[in-house]
């Protein structure tokens, strides 16, 4: 029997270049740099689609969508972010809640970190109280060029579908209910 949660966990990380938008969490944010890499370099989305599919023992997202195939330059990363849903929703779980946090030194995350949500919400189709975001500074890292995403994800097994009902109407008429027989006086 498949047990009933499931615990996955992603991590990833990308440059910042100069003149490129900047995508995190599928929301564009203001900033003079964006994050390079094959596909839009949405580093938090695909720390996500990591942790889904990691949590249903799925390959990873590299290997699904691999950096060599000219298909995903540029690509949307909510696609990889789907394909990691469809997966898990084809294993029988949902999402039950989530947590993330996300280091880099600019732009500040938390102004944005309740708008990123609220985007997550409608992607992951959960509530947005059930995703966590925190917004760390790299001190002492080294990384003050770099974005790095930390997810973990909880999911749950989904309610087993109910049996269809049999609508047919019966061939023979319901006869009616029985009188209960007269008292003796
Ligand atoms: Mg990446």
């Amino acid at each position: 029997m498949p047990p009933s949660t499931r615990i996955g966990f992603g991590w990833d990380s990308h440059e910042f270049r100069p003149n490129i938008p900047l995508k995190i969490g599928g929301l564009r944010l203001a900033h003079n740099k964006g994050l390079g890499g094959h596909s839009d370099g949405d580093v938090l989305l695909h720390a996500i689609t990591d942790a889904v599919l990691g949590a249903i023992g799925a390959p990873d997202i590299g290997t699904l969508f691999p950096p060599s195939d000219p298909k995903w330059k540029g690509a949307d990363s909510v696609v990889f972010l789907n394909e990691a849903l469809k997966r898990m929703r084809a294993a029988g779980y949902n999402i039950s809640n989530l947590d993330s946090s996300l280091i880099m030194l600019a732009p500040k995350i938390g102004p944005h970190a309740n708008a990123i949500r609220a985007h997550l919400s409608r992607l992951l189709v959960i509530p947005a109280d059930c995703i966590g975001l925190k917004a760390k500074t790299p001190e002492g890292i080294g990384t003050d060029n770099a974005a790095i995403a930390n997810v973990v994800v909880l999911l749950a097994k989904a309610p087993a579908k109910r049996e269809s009902f049999n609508l047919t109407v019966p061939d023979k008429p319901v006869p009616p209910p029985r009188k209960s027989p007269a008292k003796k006086k």
